[in-house]
């Protein structure tokens, strides 16, 4: 992204959003004079997803990398270990476990959805196997995820959910991120709840509660101590610095108070791009996202299935042109200069196509009307066809 080289009113990818009490909240912080991790805000932030979602344990940390990588440590992933990841994802999702030594087997993802097909999951199951990370691609869940979880139990594999885009999504009335063993929340500015940066680790099997207080406080076991359960403070464990700090937790606080108000208004943006589309898409100009079956959306993606490359780059051009910032979305990972000499050679055509063809419109809380008008009509002036809008 290099927003200072367009010109002034262009309509960016994304704007941070306000919802008020940022800055007091973070003044509380300040002259309570705790600022380090684990404080009053940091309990809330917590609070708010273990009652919200009924989940076993949720610890605030300074991004959805962290808790990604935390849970890979939970499972005690060593050098070897086989761990399935769809190719069409941010490279954290596969990186944290790299971390570990995992070797990363990539899956394709399905023909009507980026999310991984499940039904190719049991052909790369080896004796190795001991994870599989679940992306839930634009806050939806893959198509078949009870086949998927039945077939990682048979197997006694982990199910990590990389839930970083699926913060108030539902399947079958279930919170993402409590299907998992684990599962791992981002608030990253683009999410739909930002703390500009920050992540939260659930912890839905609570064999793992004890182990991860220690993992986050760099192997200490300091969270047991302060609440007077342990005698004295010191190294047990590995860890790293997986907290965040109070300020951190205060501005989330803020975001975390308004959900519903931010969710409402991505609702109307998210319905306005799928109502006024829906002919052009209709017309065969490009295809949208499939809506998925017993799924509560949260709105976090607004995407085109353009035709081809050509035609999505051409596409993606015409509205720079038009000062609007709209942006591809993965390169697939086992294509990557990283991990390409390491993948098995396999084909994923369908991971290829997206990263191909995709293109996420803006999408954001203080989105105006007339912007959001003014988006749509250039996707139809560049189908040229008339927008009655
Ligand atoms: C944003 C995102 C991440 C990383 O989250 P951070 O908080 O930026 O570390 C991981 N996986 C997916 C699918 C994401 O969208």
């Amino acid at each position: 992204m290099t927003p200072s080289i367009l010109p002034p009113q262009f309509i960016p990818f994304n704007r941070p959003h306000l919802t008020g009490p940022e800055l007091e909240y973070i003044r509380q912080a300040v002259a309570a004079g705790k600022l380090s991790g684990n404080g009053e805000f940091t309990h809330r932030c917590q609070q708010f997803f273990e009652q919200r979602y009924g989940v076993a344990k949720a610890l605030l940390t300074t991004s959805g990398t962290d808790a990604l990588e935390m849970a890979a440590l939970l499972l005690n992933i060593q050098p070897g270990d086989e761990v399935i990841v769809p190719s069409y994802t941010f490279t954290s999702t596969a990186n944290a476990f790299v971390l570990r030594g995992a070797h990363i087997i990539f899956a394709d993802s399905g023909s009507d959805h980026p999310n991984l097909d499940w039904q190719q999951v049991a052909p790369l199951l080896t004796a190795r196997t001991k994870a599989i990370v679940l992306v839930h691609y634009g806050g939806q869940p893959l198509i078949g995820l009870r086949e998927l979880l039945a077939l990682a139990r048979l197997h006694n594999l982990w199910v990590v959910e990389d839930a970083a885009q699926a913060i108030e999504a539902r399947y079958e009335g279930q919170q993402l991120g409590t299907f998992g063993h684990l599962a791992a929340f981002s608030f990253h500015e683009t999410k739909n709840i930002s703390a500009g940066e920050g992540g939260m680790l659930i912890i839905n099997d609570p064999s793992f509660m004890a182990r991860a207080e220690i993992l986050w406080e760099k192997g200490t076991n300091r969270a047991a101590f302060s609440r007077g359960e342990a005698a004295r403070y010191e190294w047990v464990d590995i860890g790293s610095s997986f907290l965040a700090s109070e300020l951190n937790a205060a501005y989330l606080w803020a975001q975390l108070q308004a959900i519903d108000t931010i969710q409402a208004r991505r609702r109307h943006l998210w319905e306005y791009y799928a109502e006024t589309l829906a002919p052009l898409a209709a017309s065969g100009a490009f295809r949208l996202l499939p809506e998925i079956t017993a799924t509560q959306p949260n709105w976090h993606i607004f995407a085109l299935l353009c035709k081809h490359e050509a035609e999505r780059d051409a596409l993606l051009a015409h509205l720079r042109e038009r000062h609007i910032l709209a942006v591809f979305h993965y390169l697939p990972l086992h294509k990557s200069p990283f991990y390409q000499s390491q993948h098995d050679g396999r084909t994923l055509s369908h991971a290829e196509r997206y990263a191909s063809t995709l293109i996420r419109l803006p999408l954001f809380h203080d989105l105006m009307p007339e912007e959001q008008n003014c988006i749509v009509k250039a996707i139809y002036d560049f189908y040229k066809v008339p927008f009655r809008g």
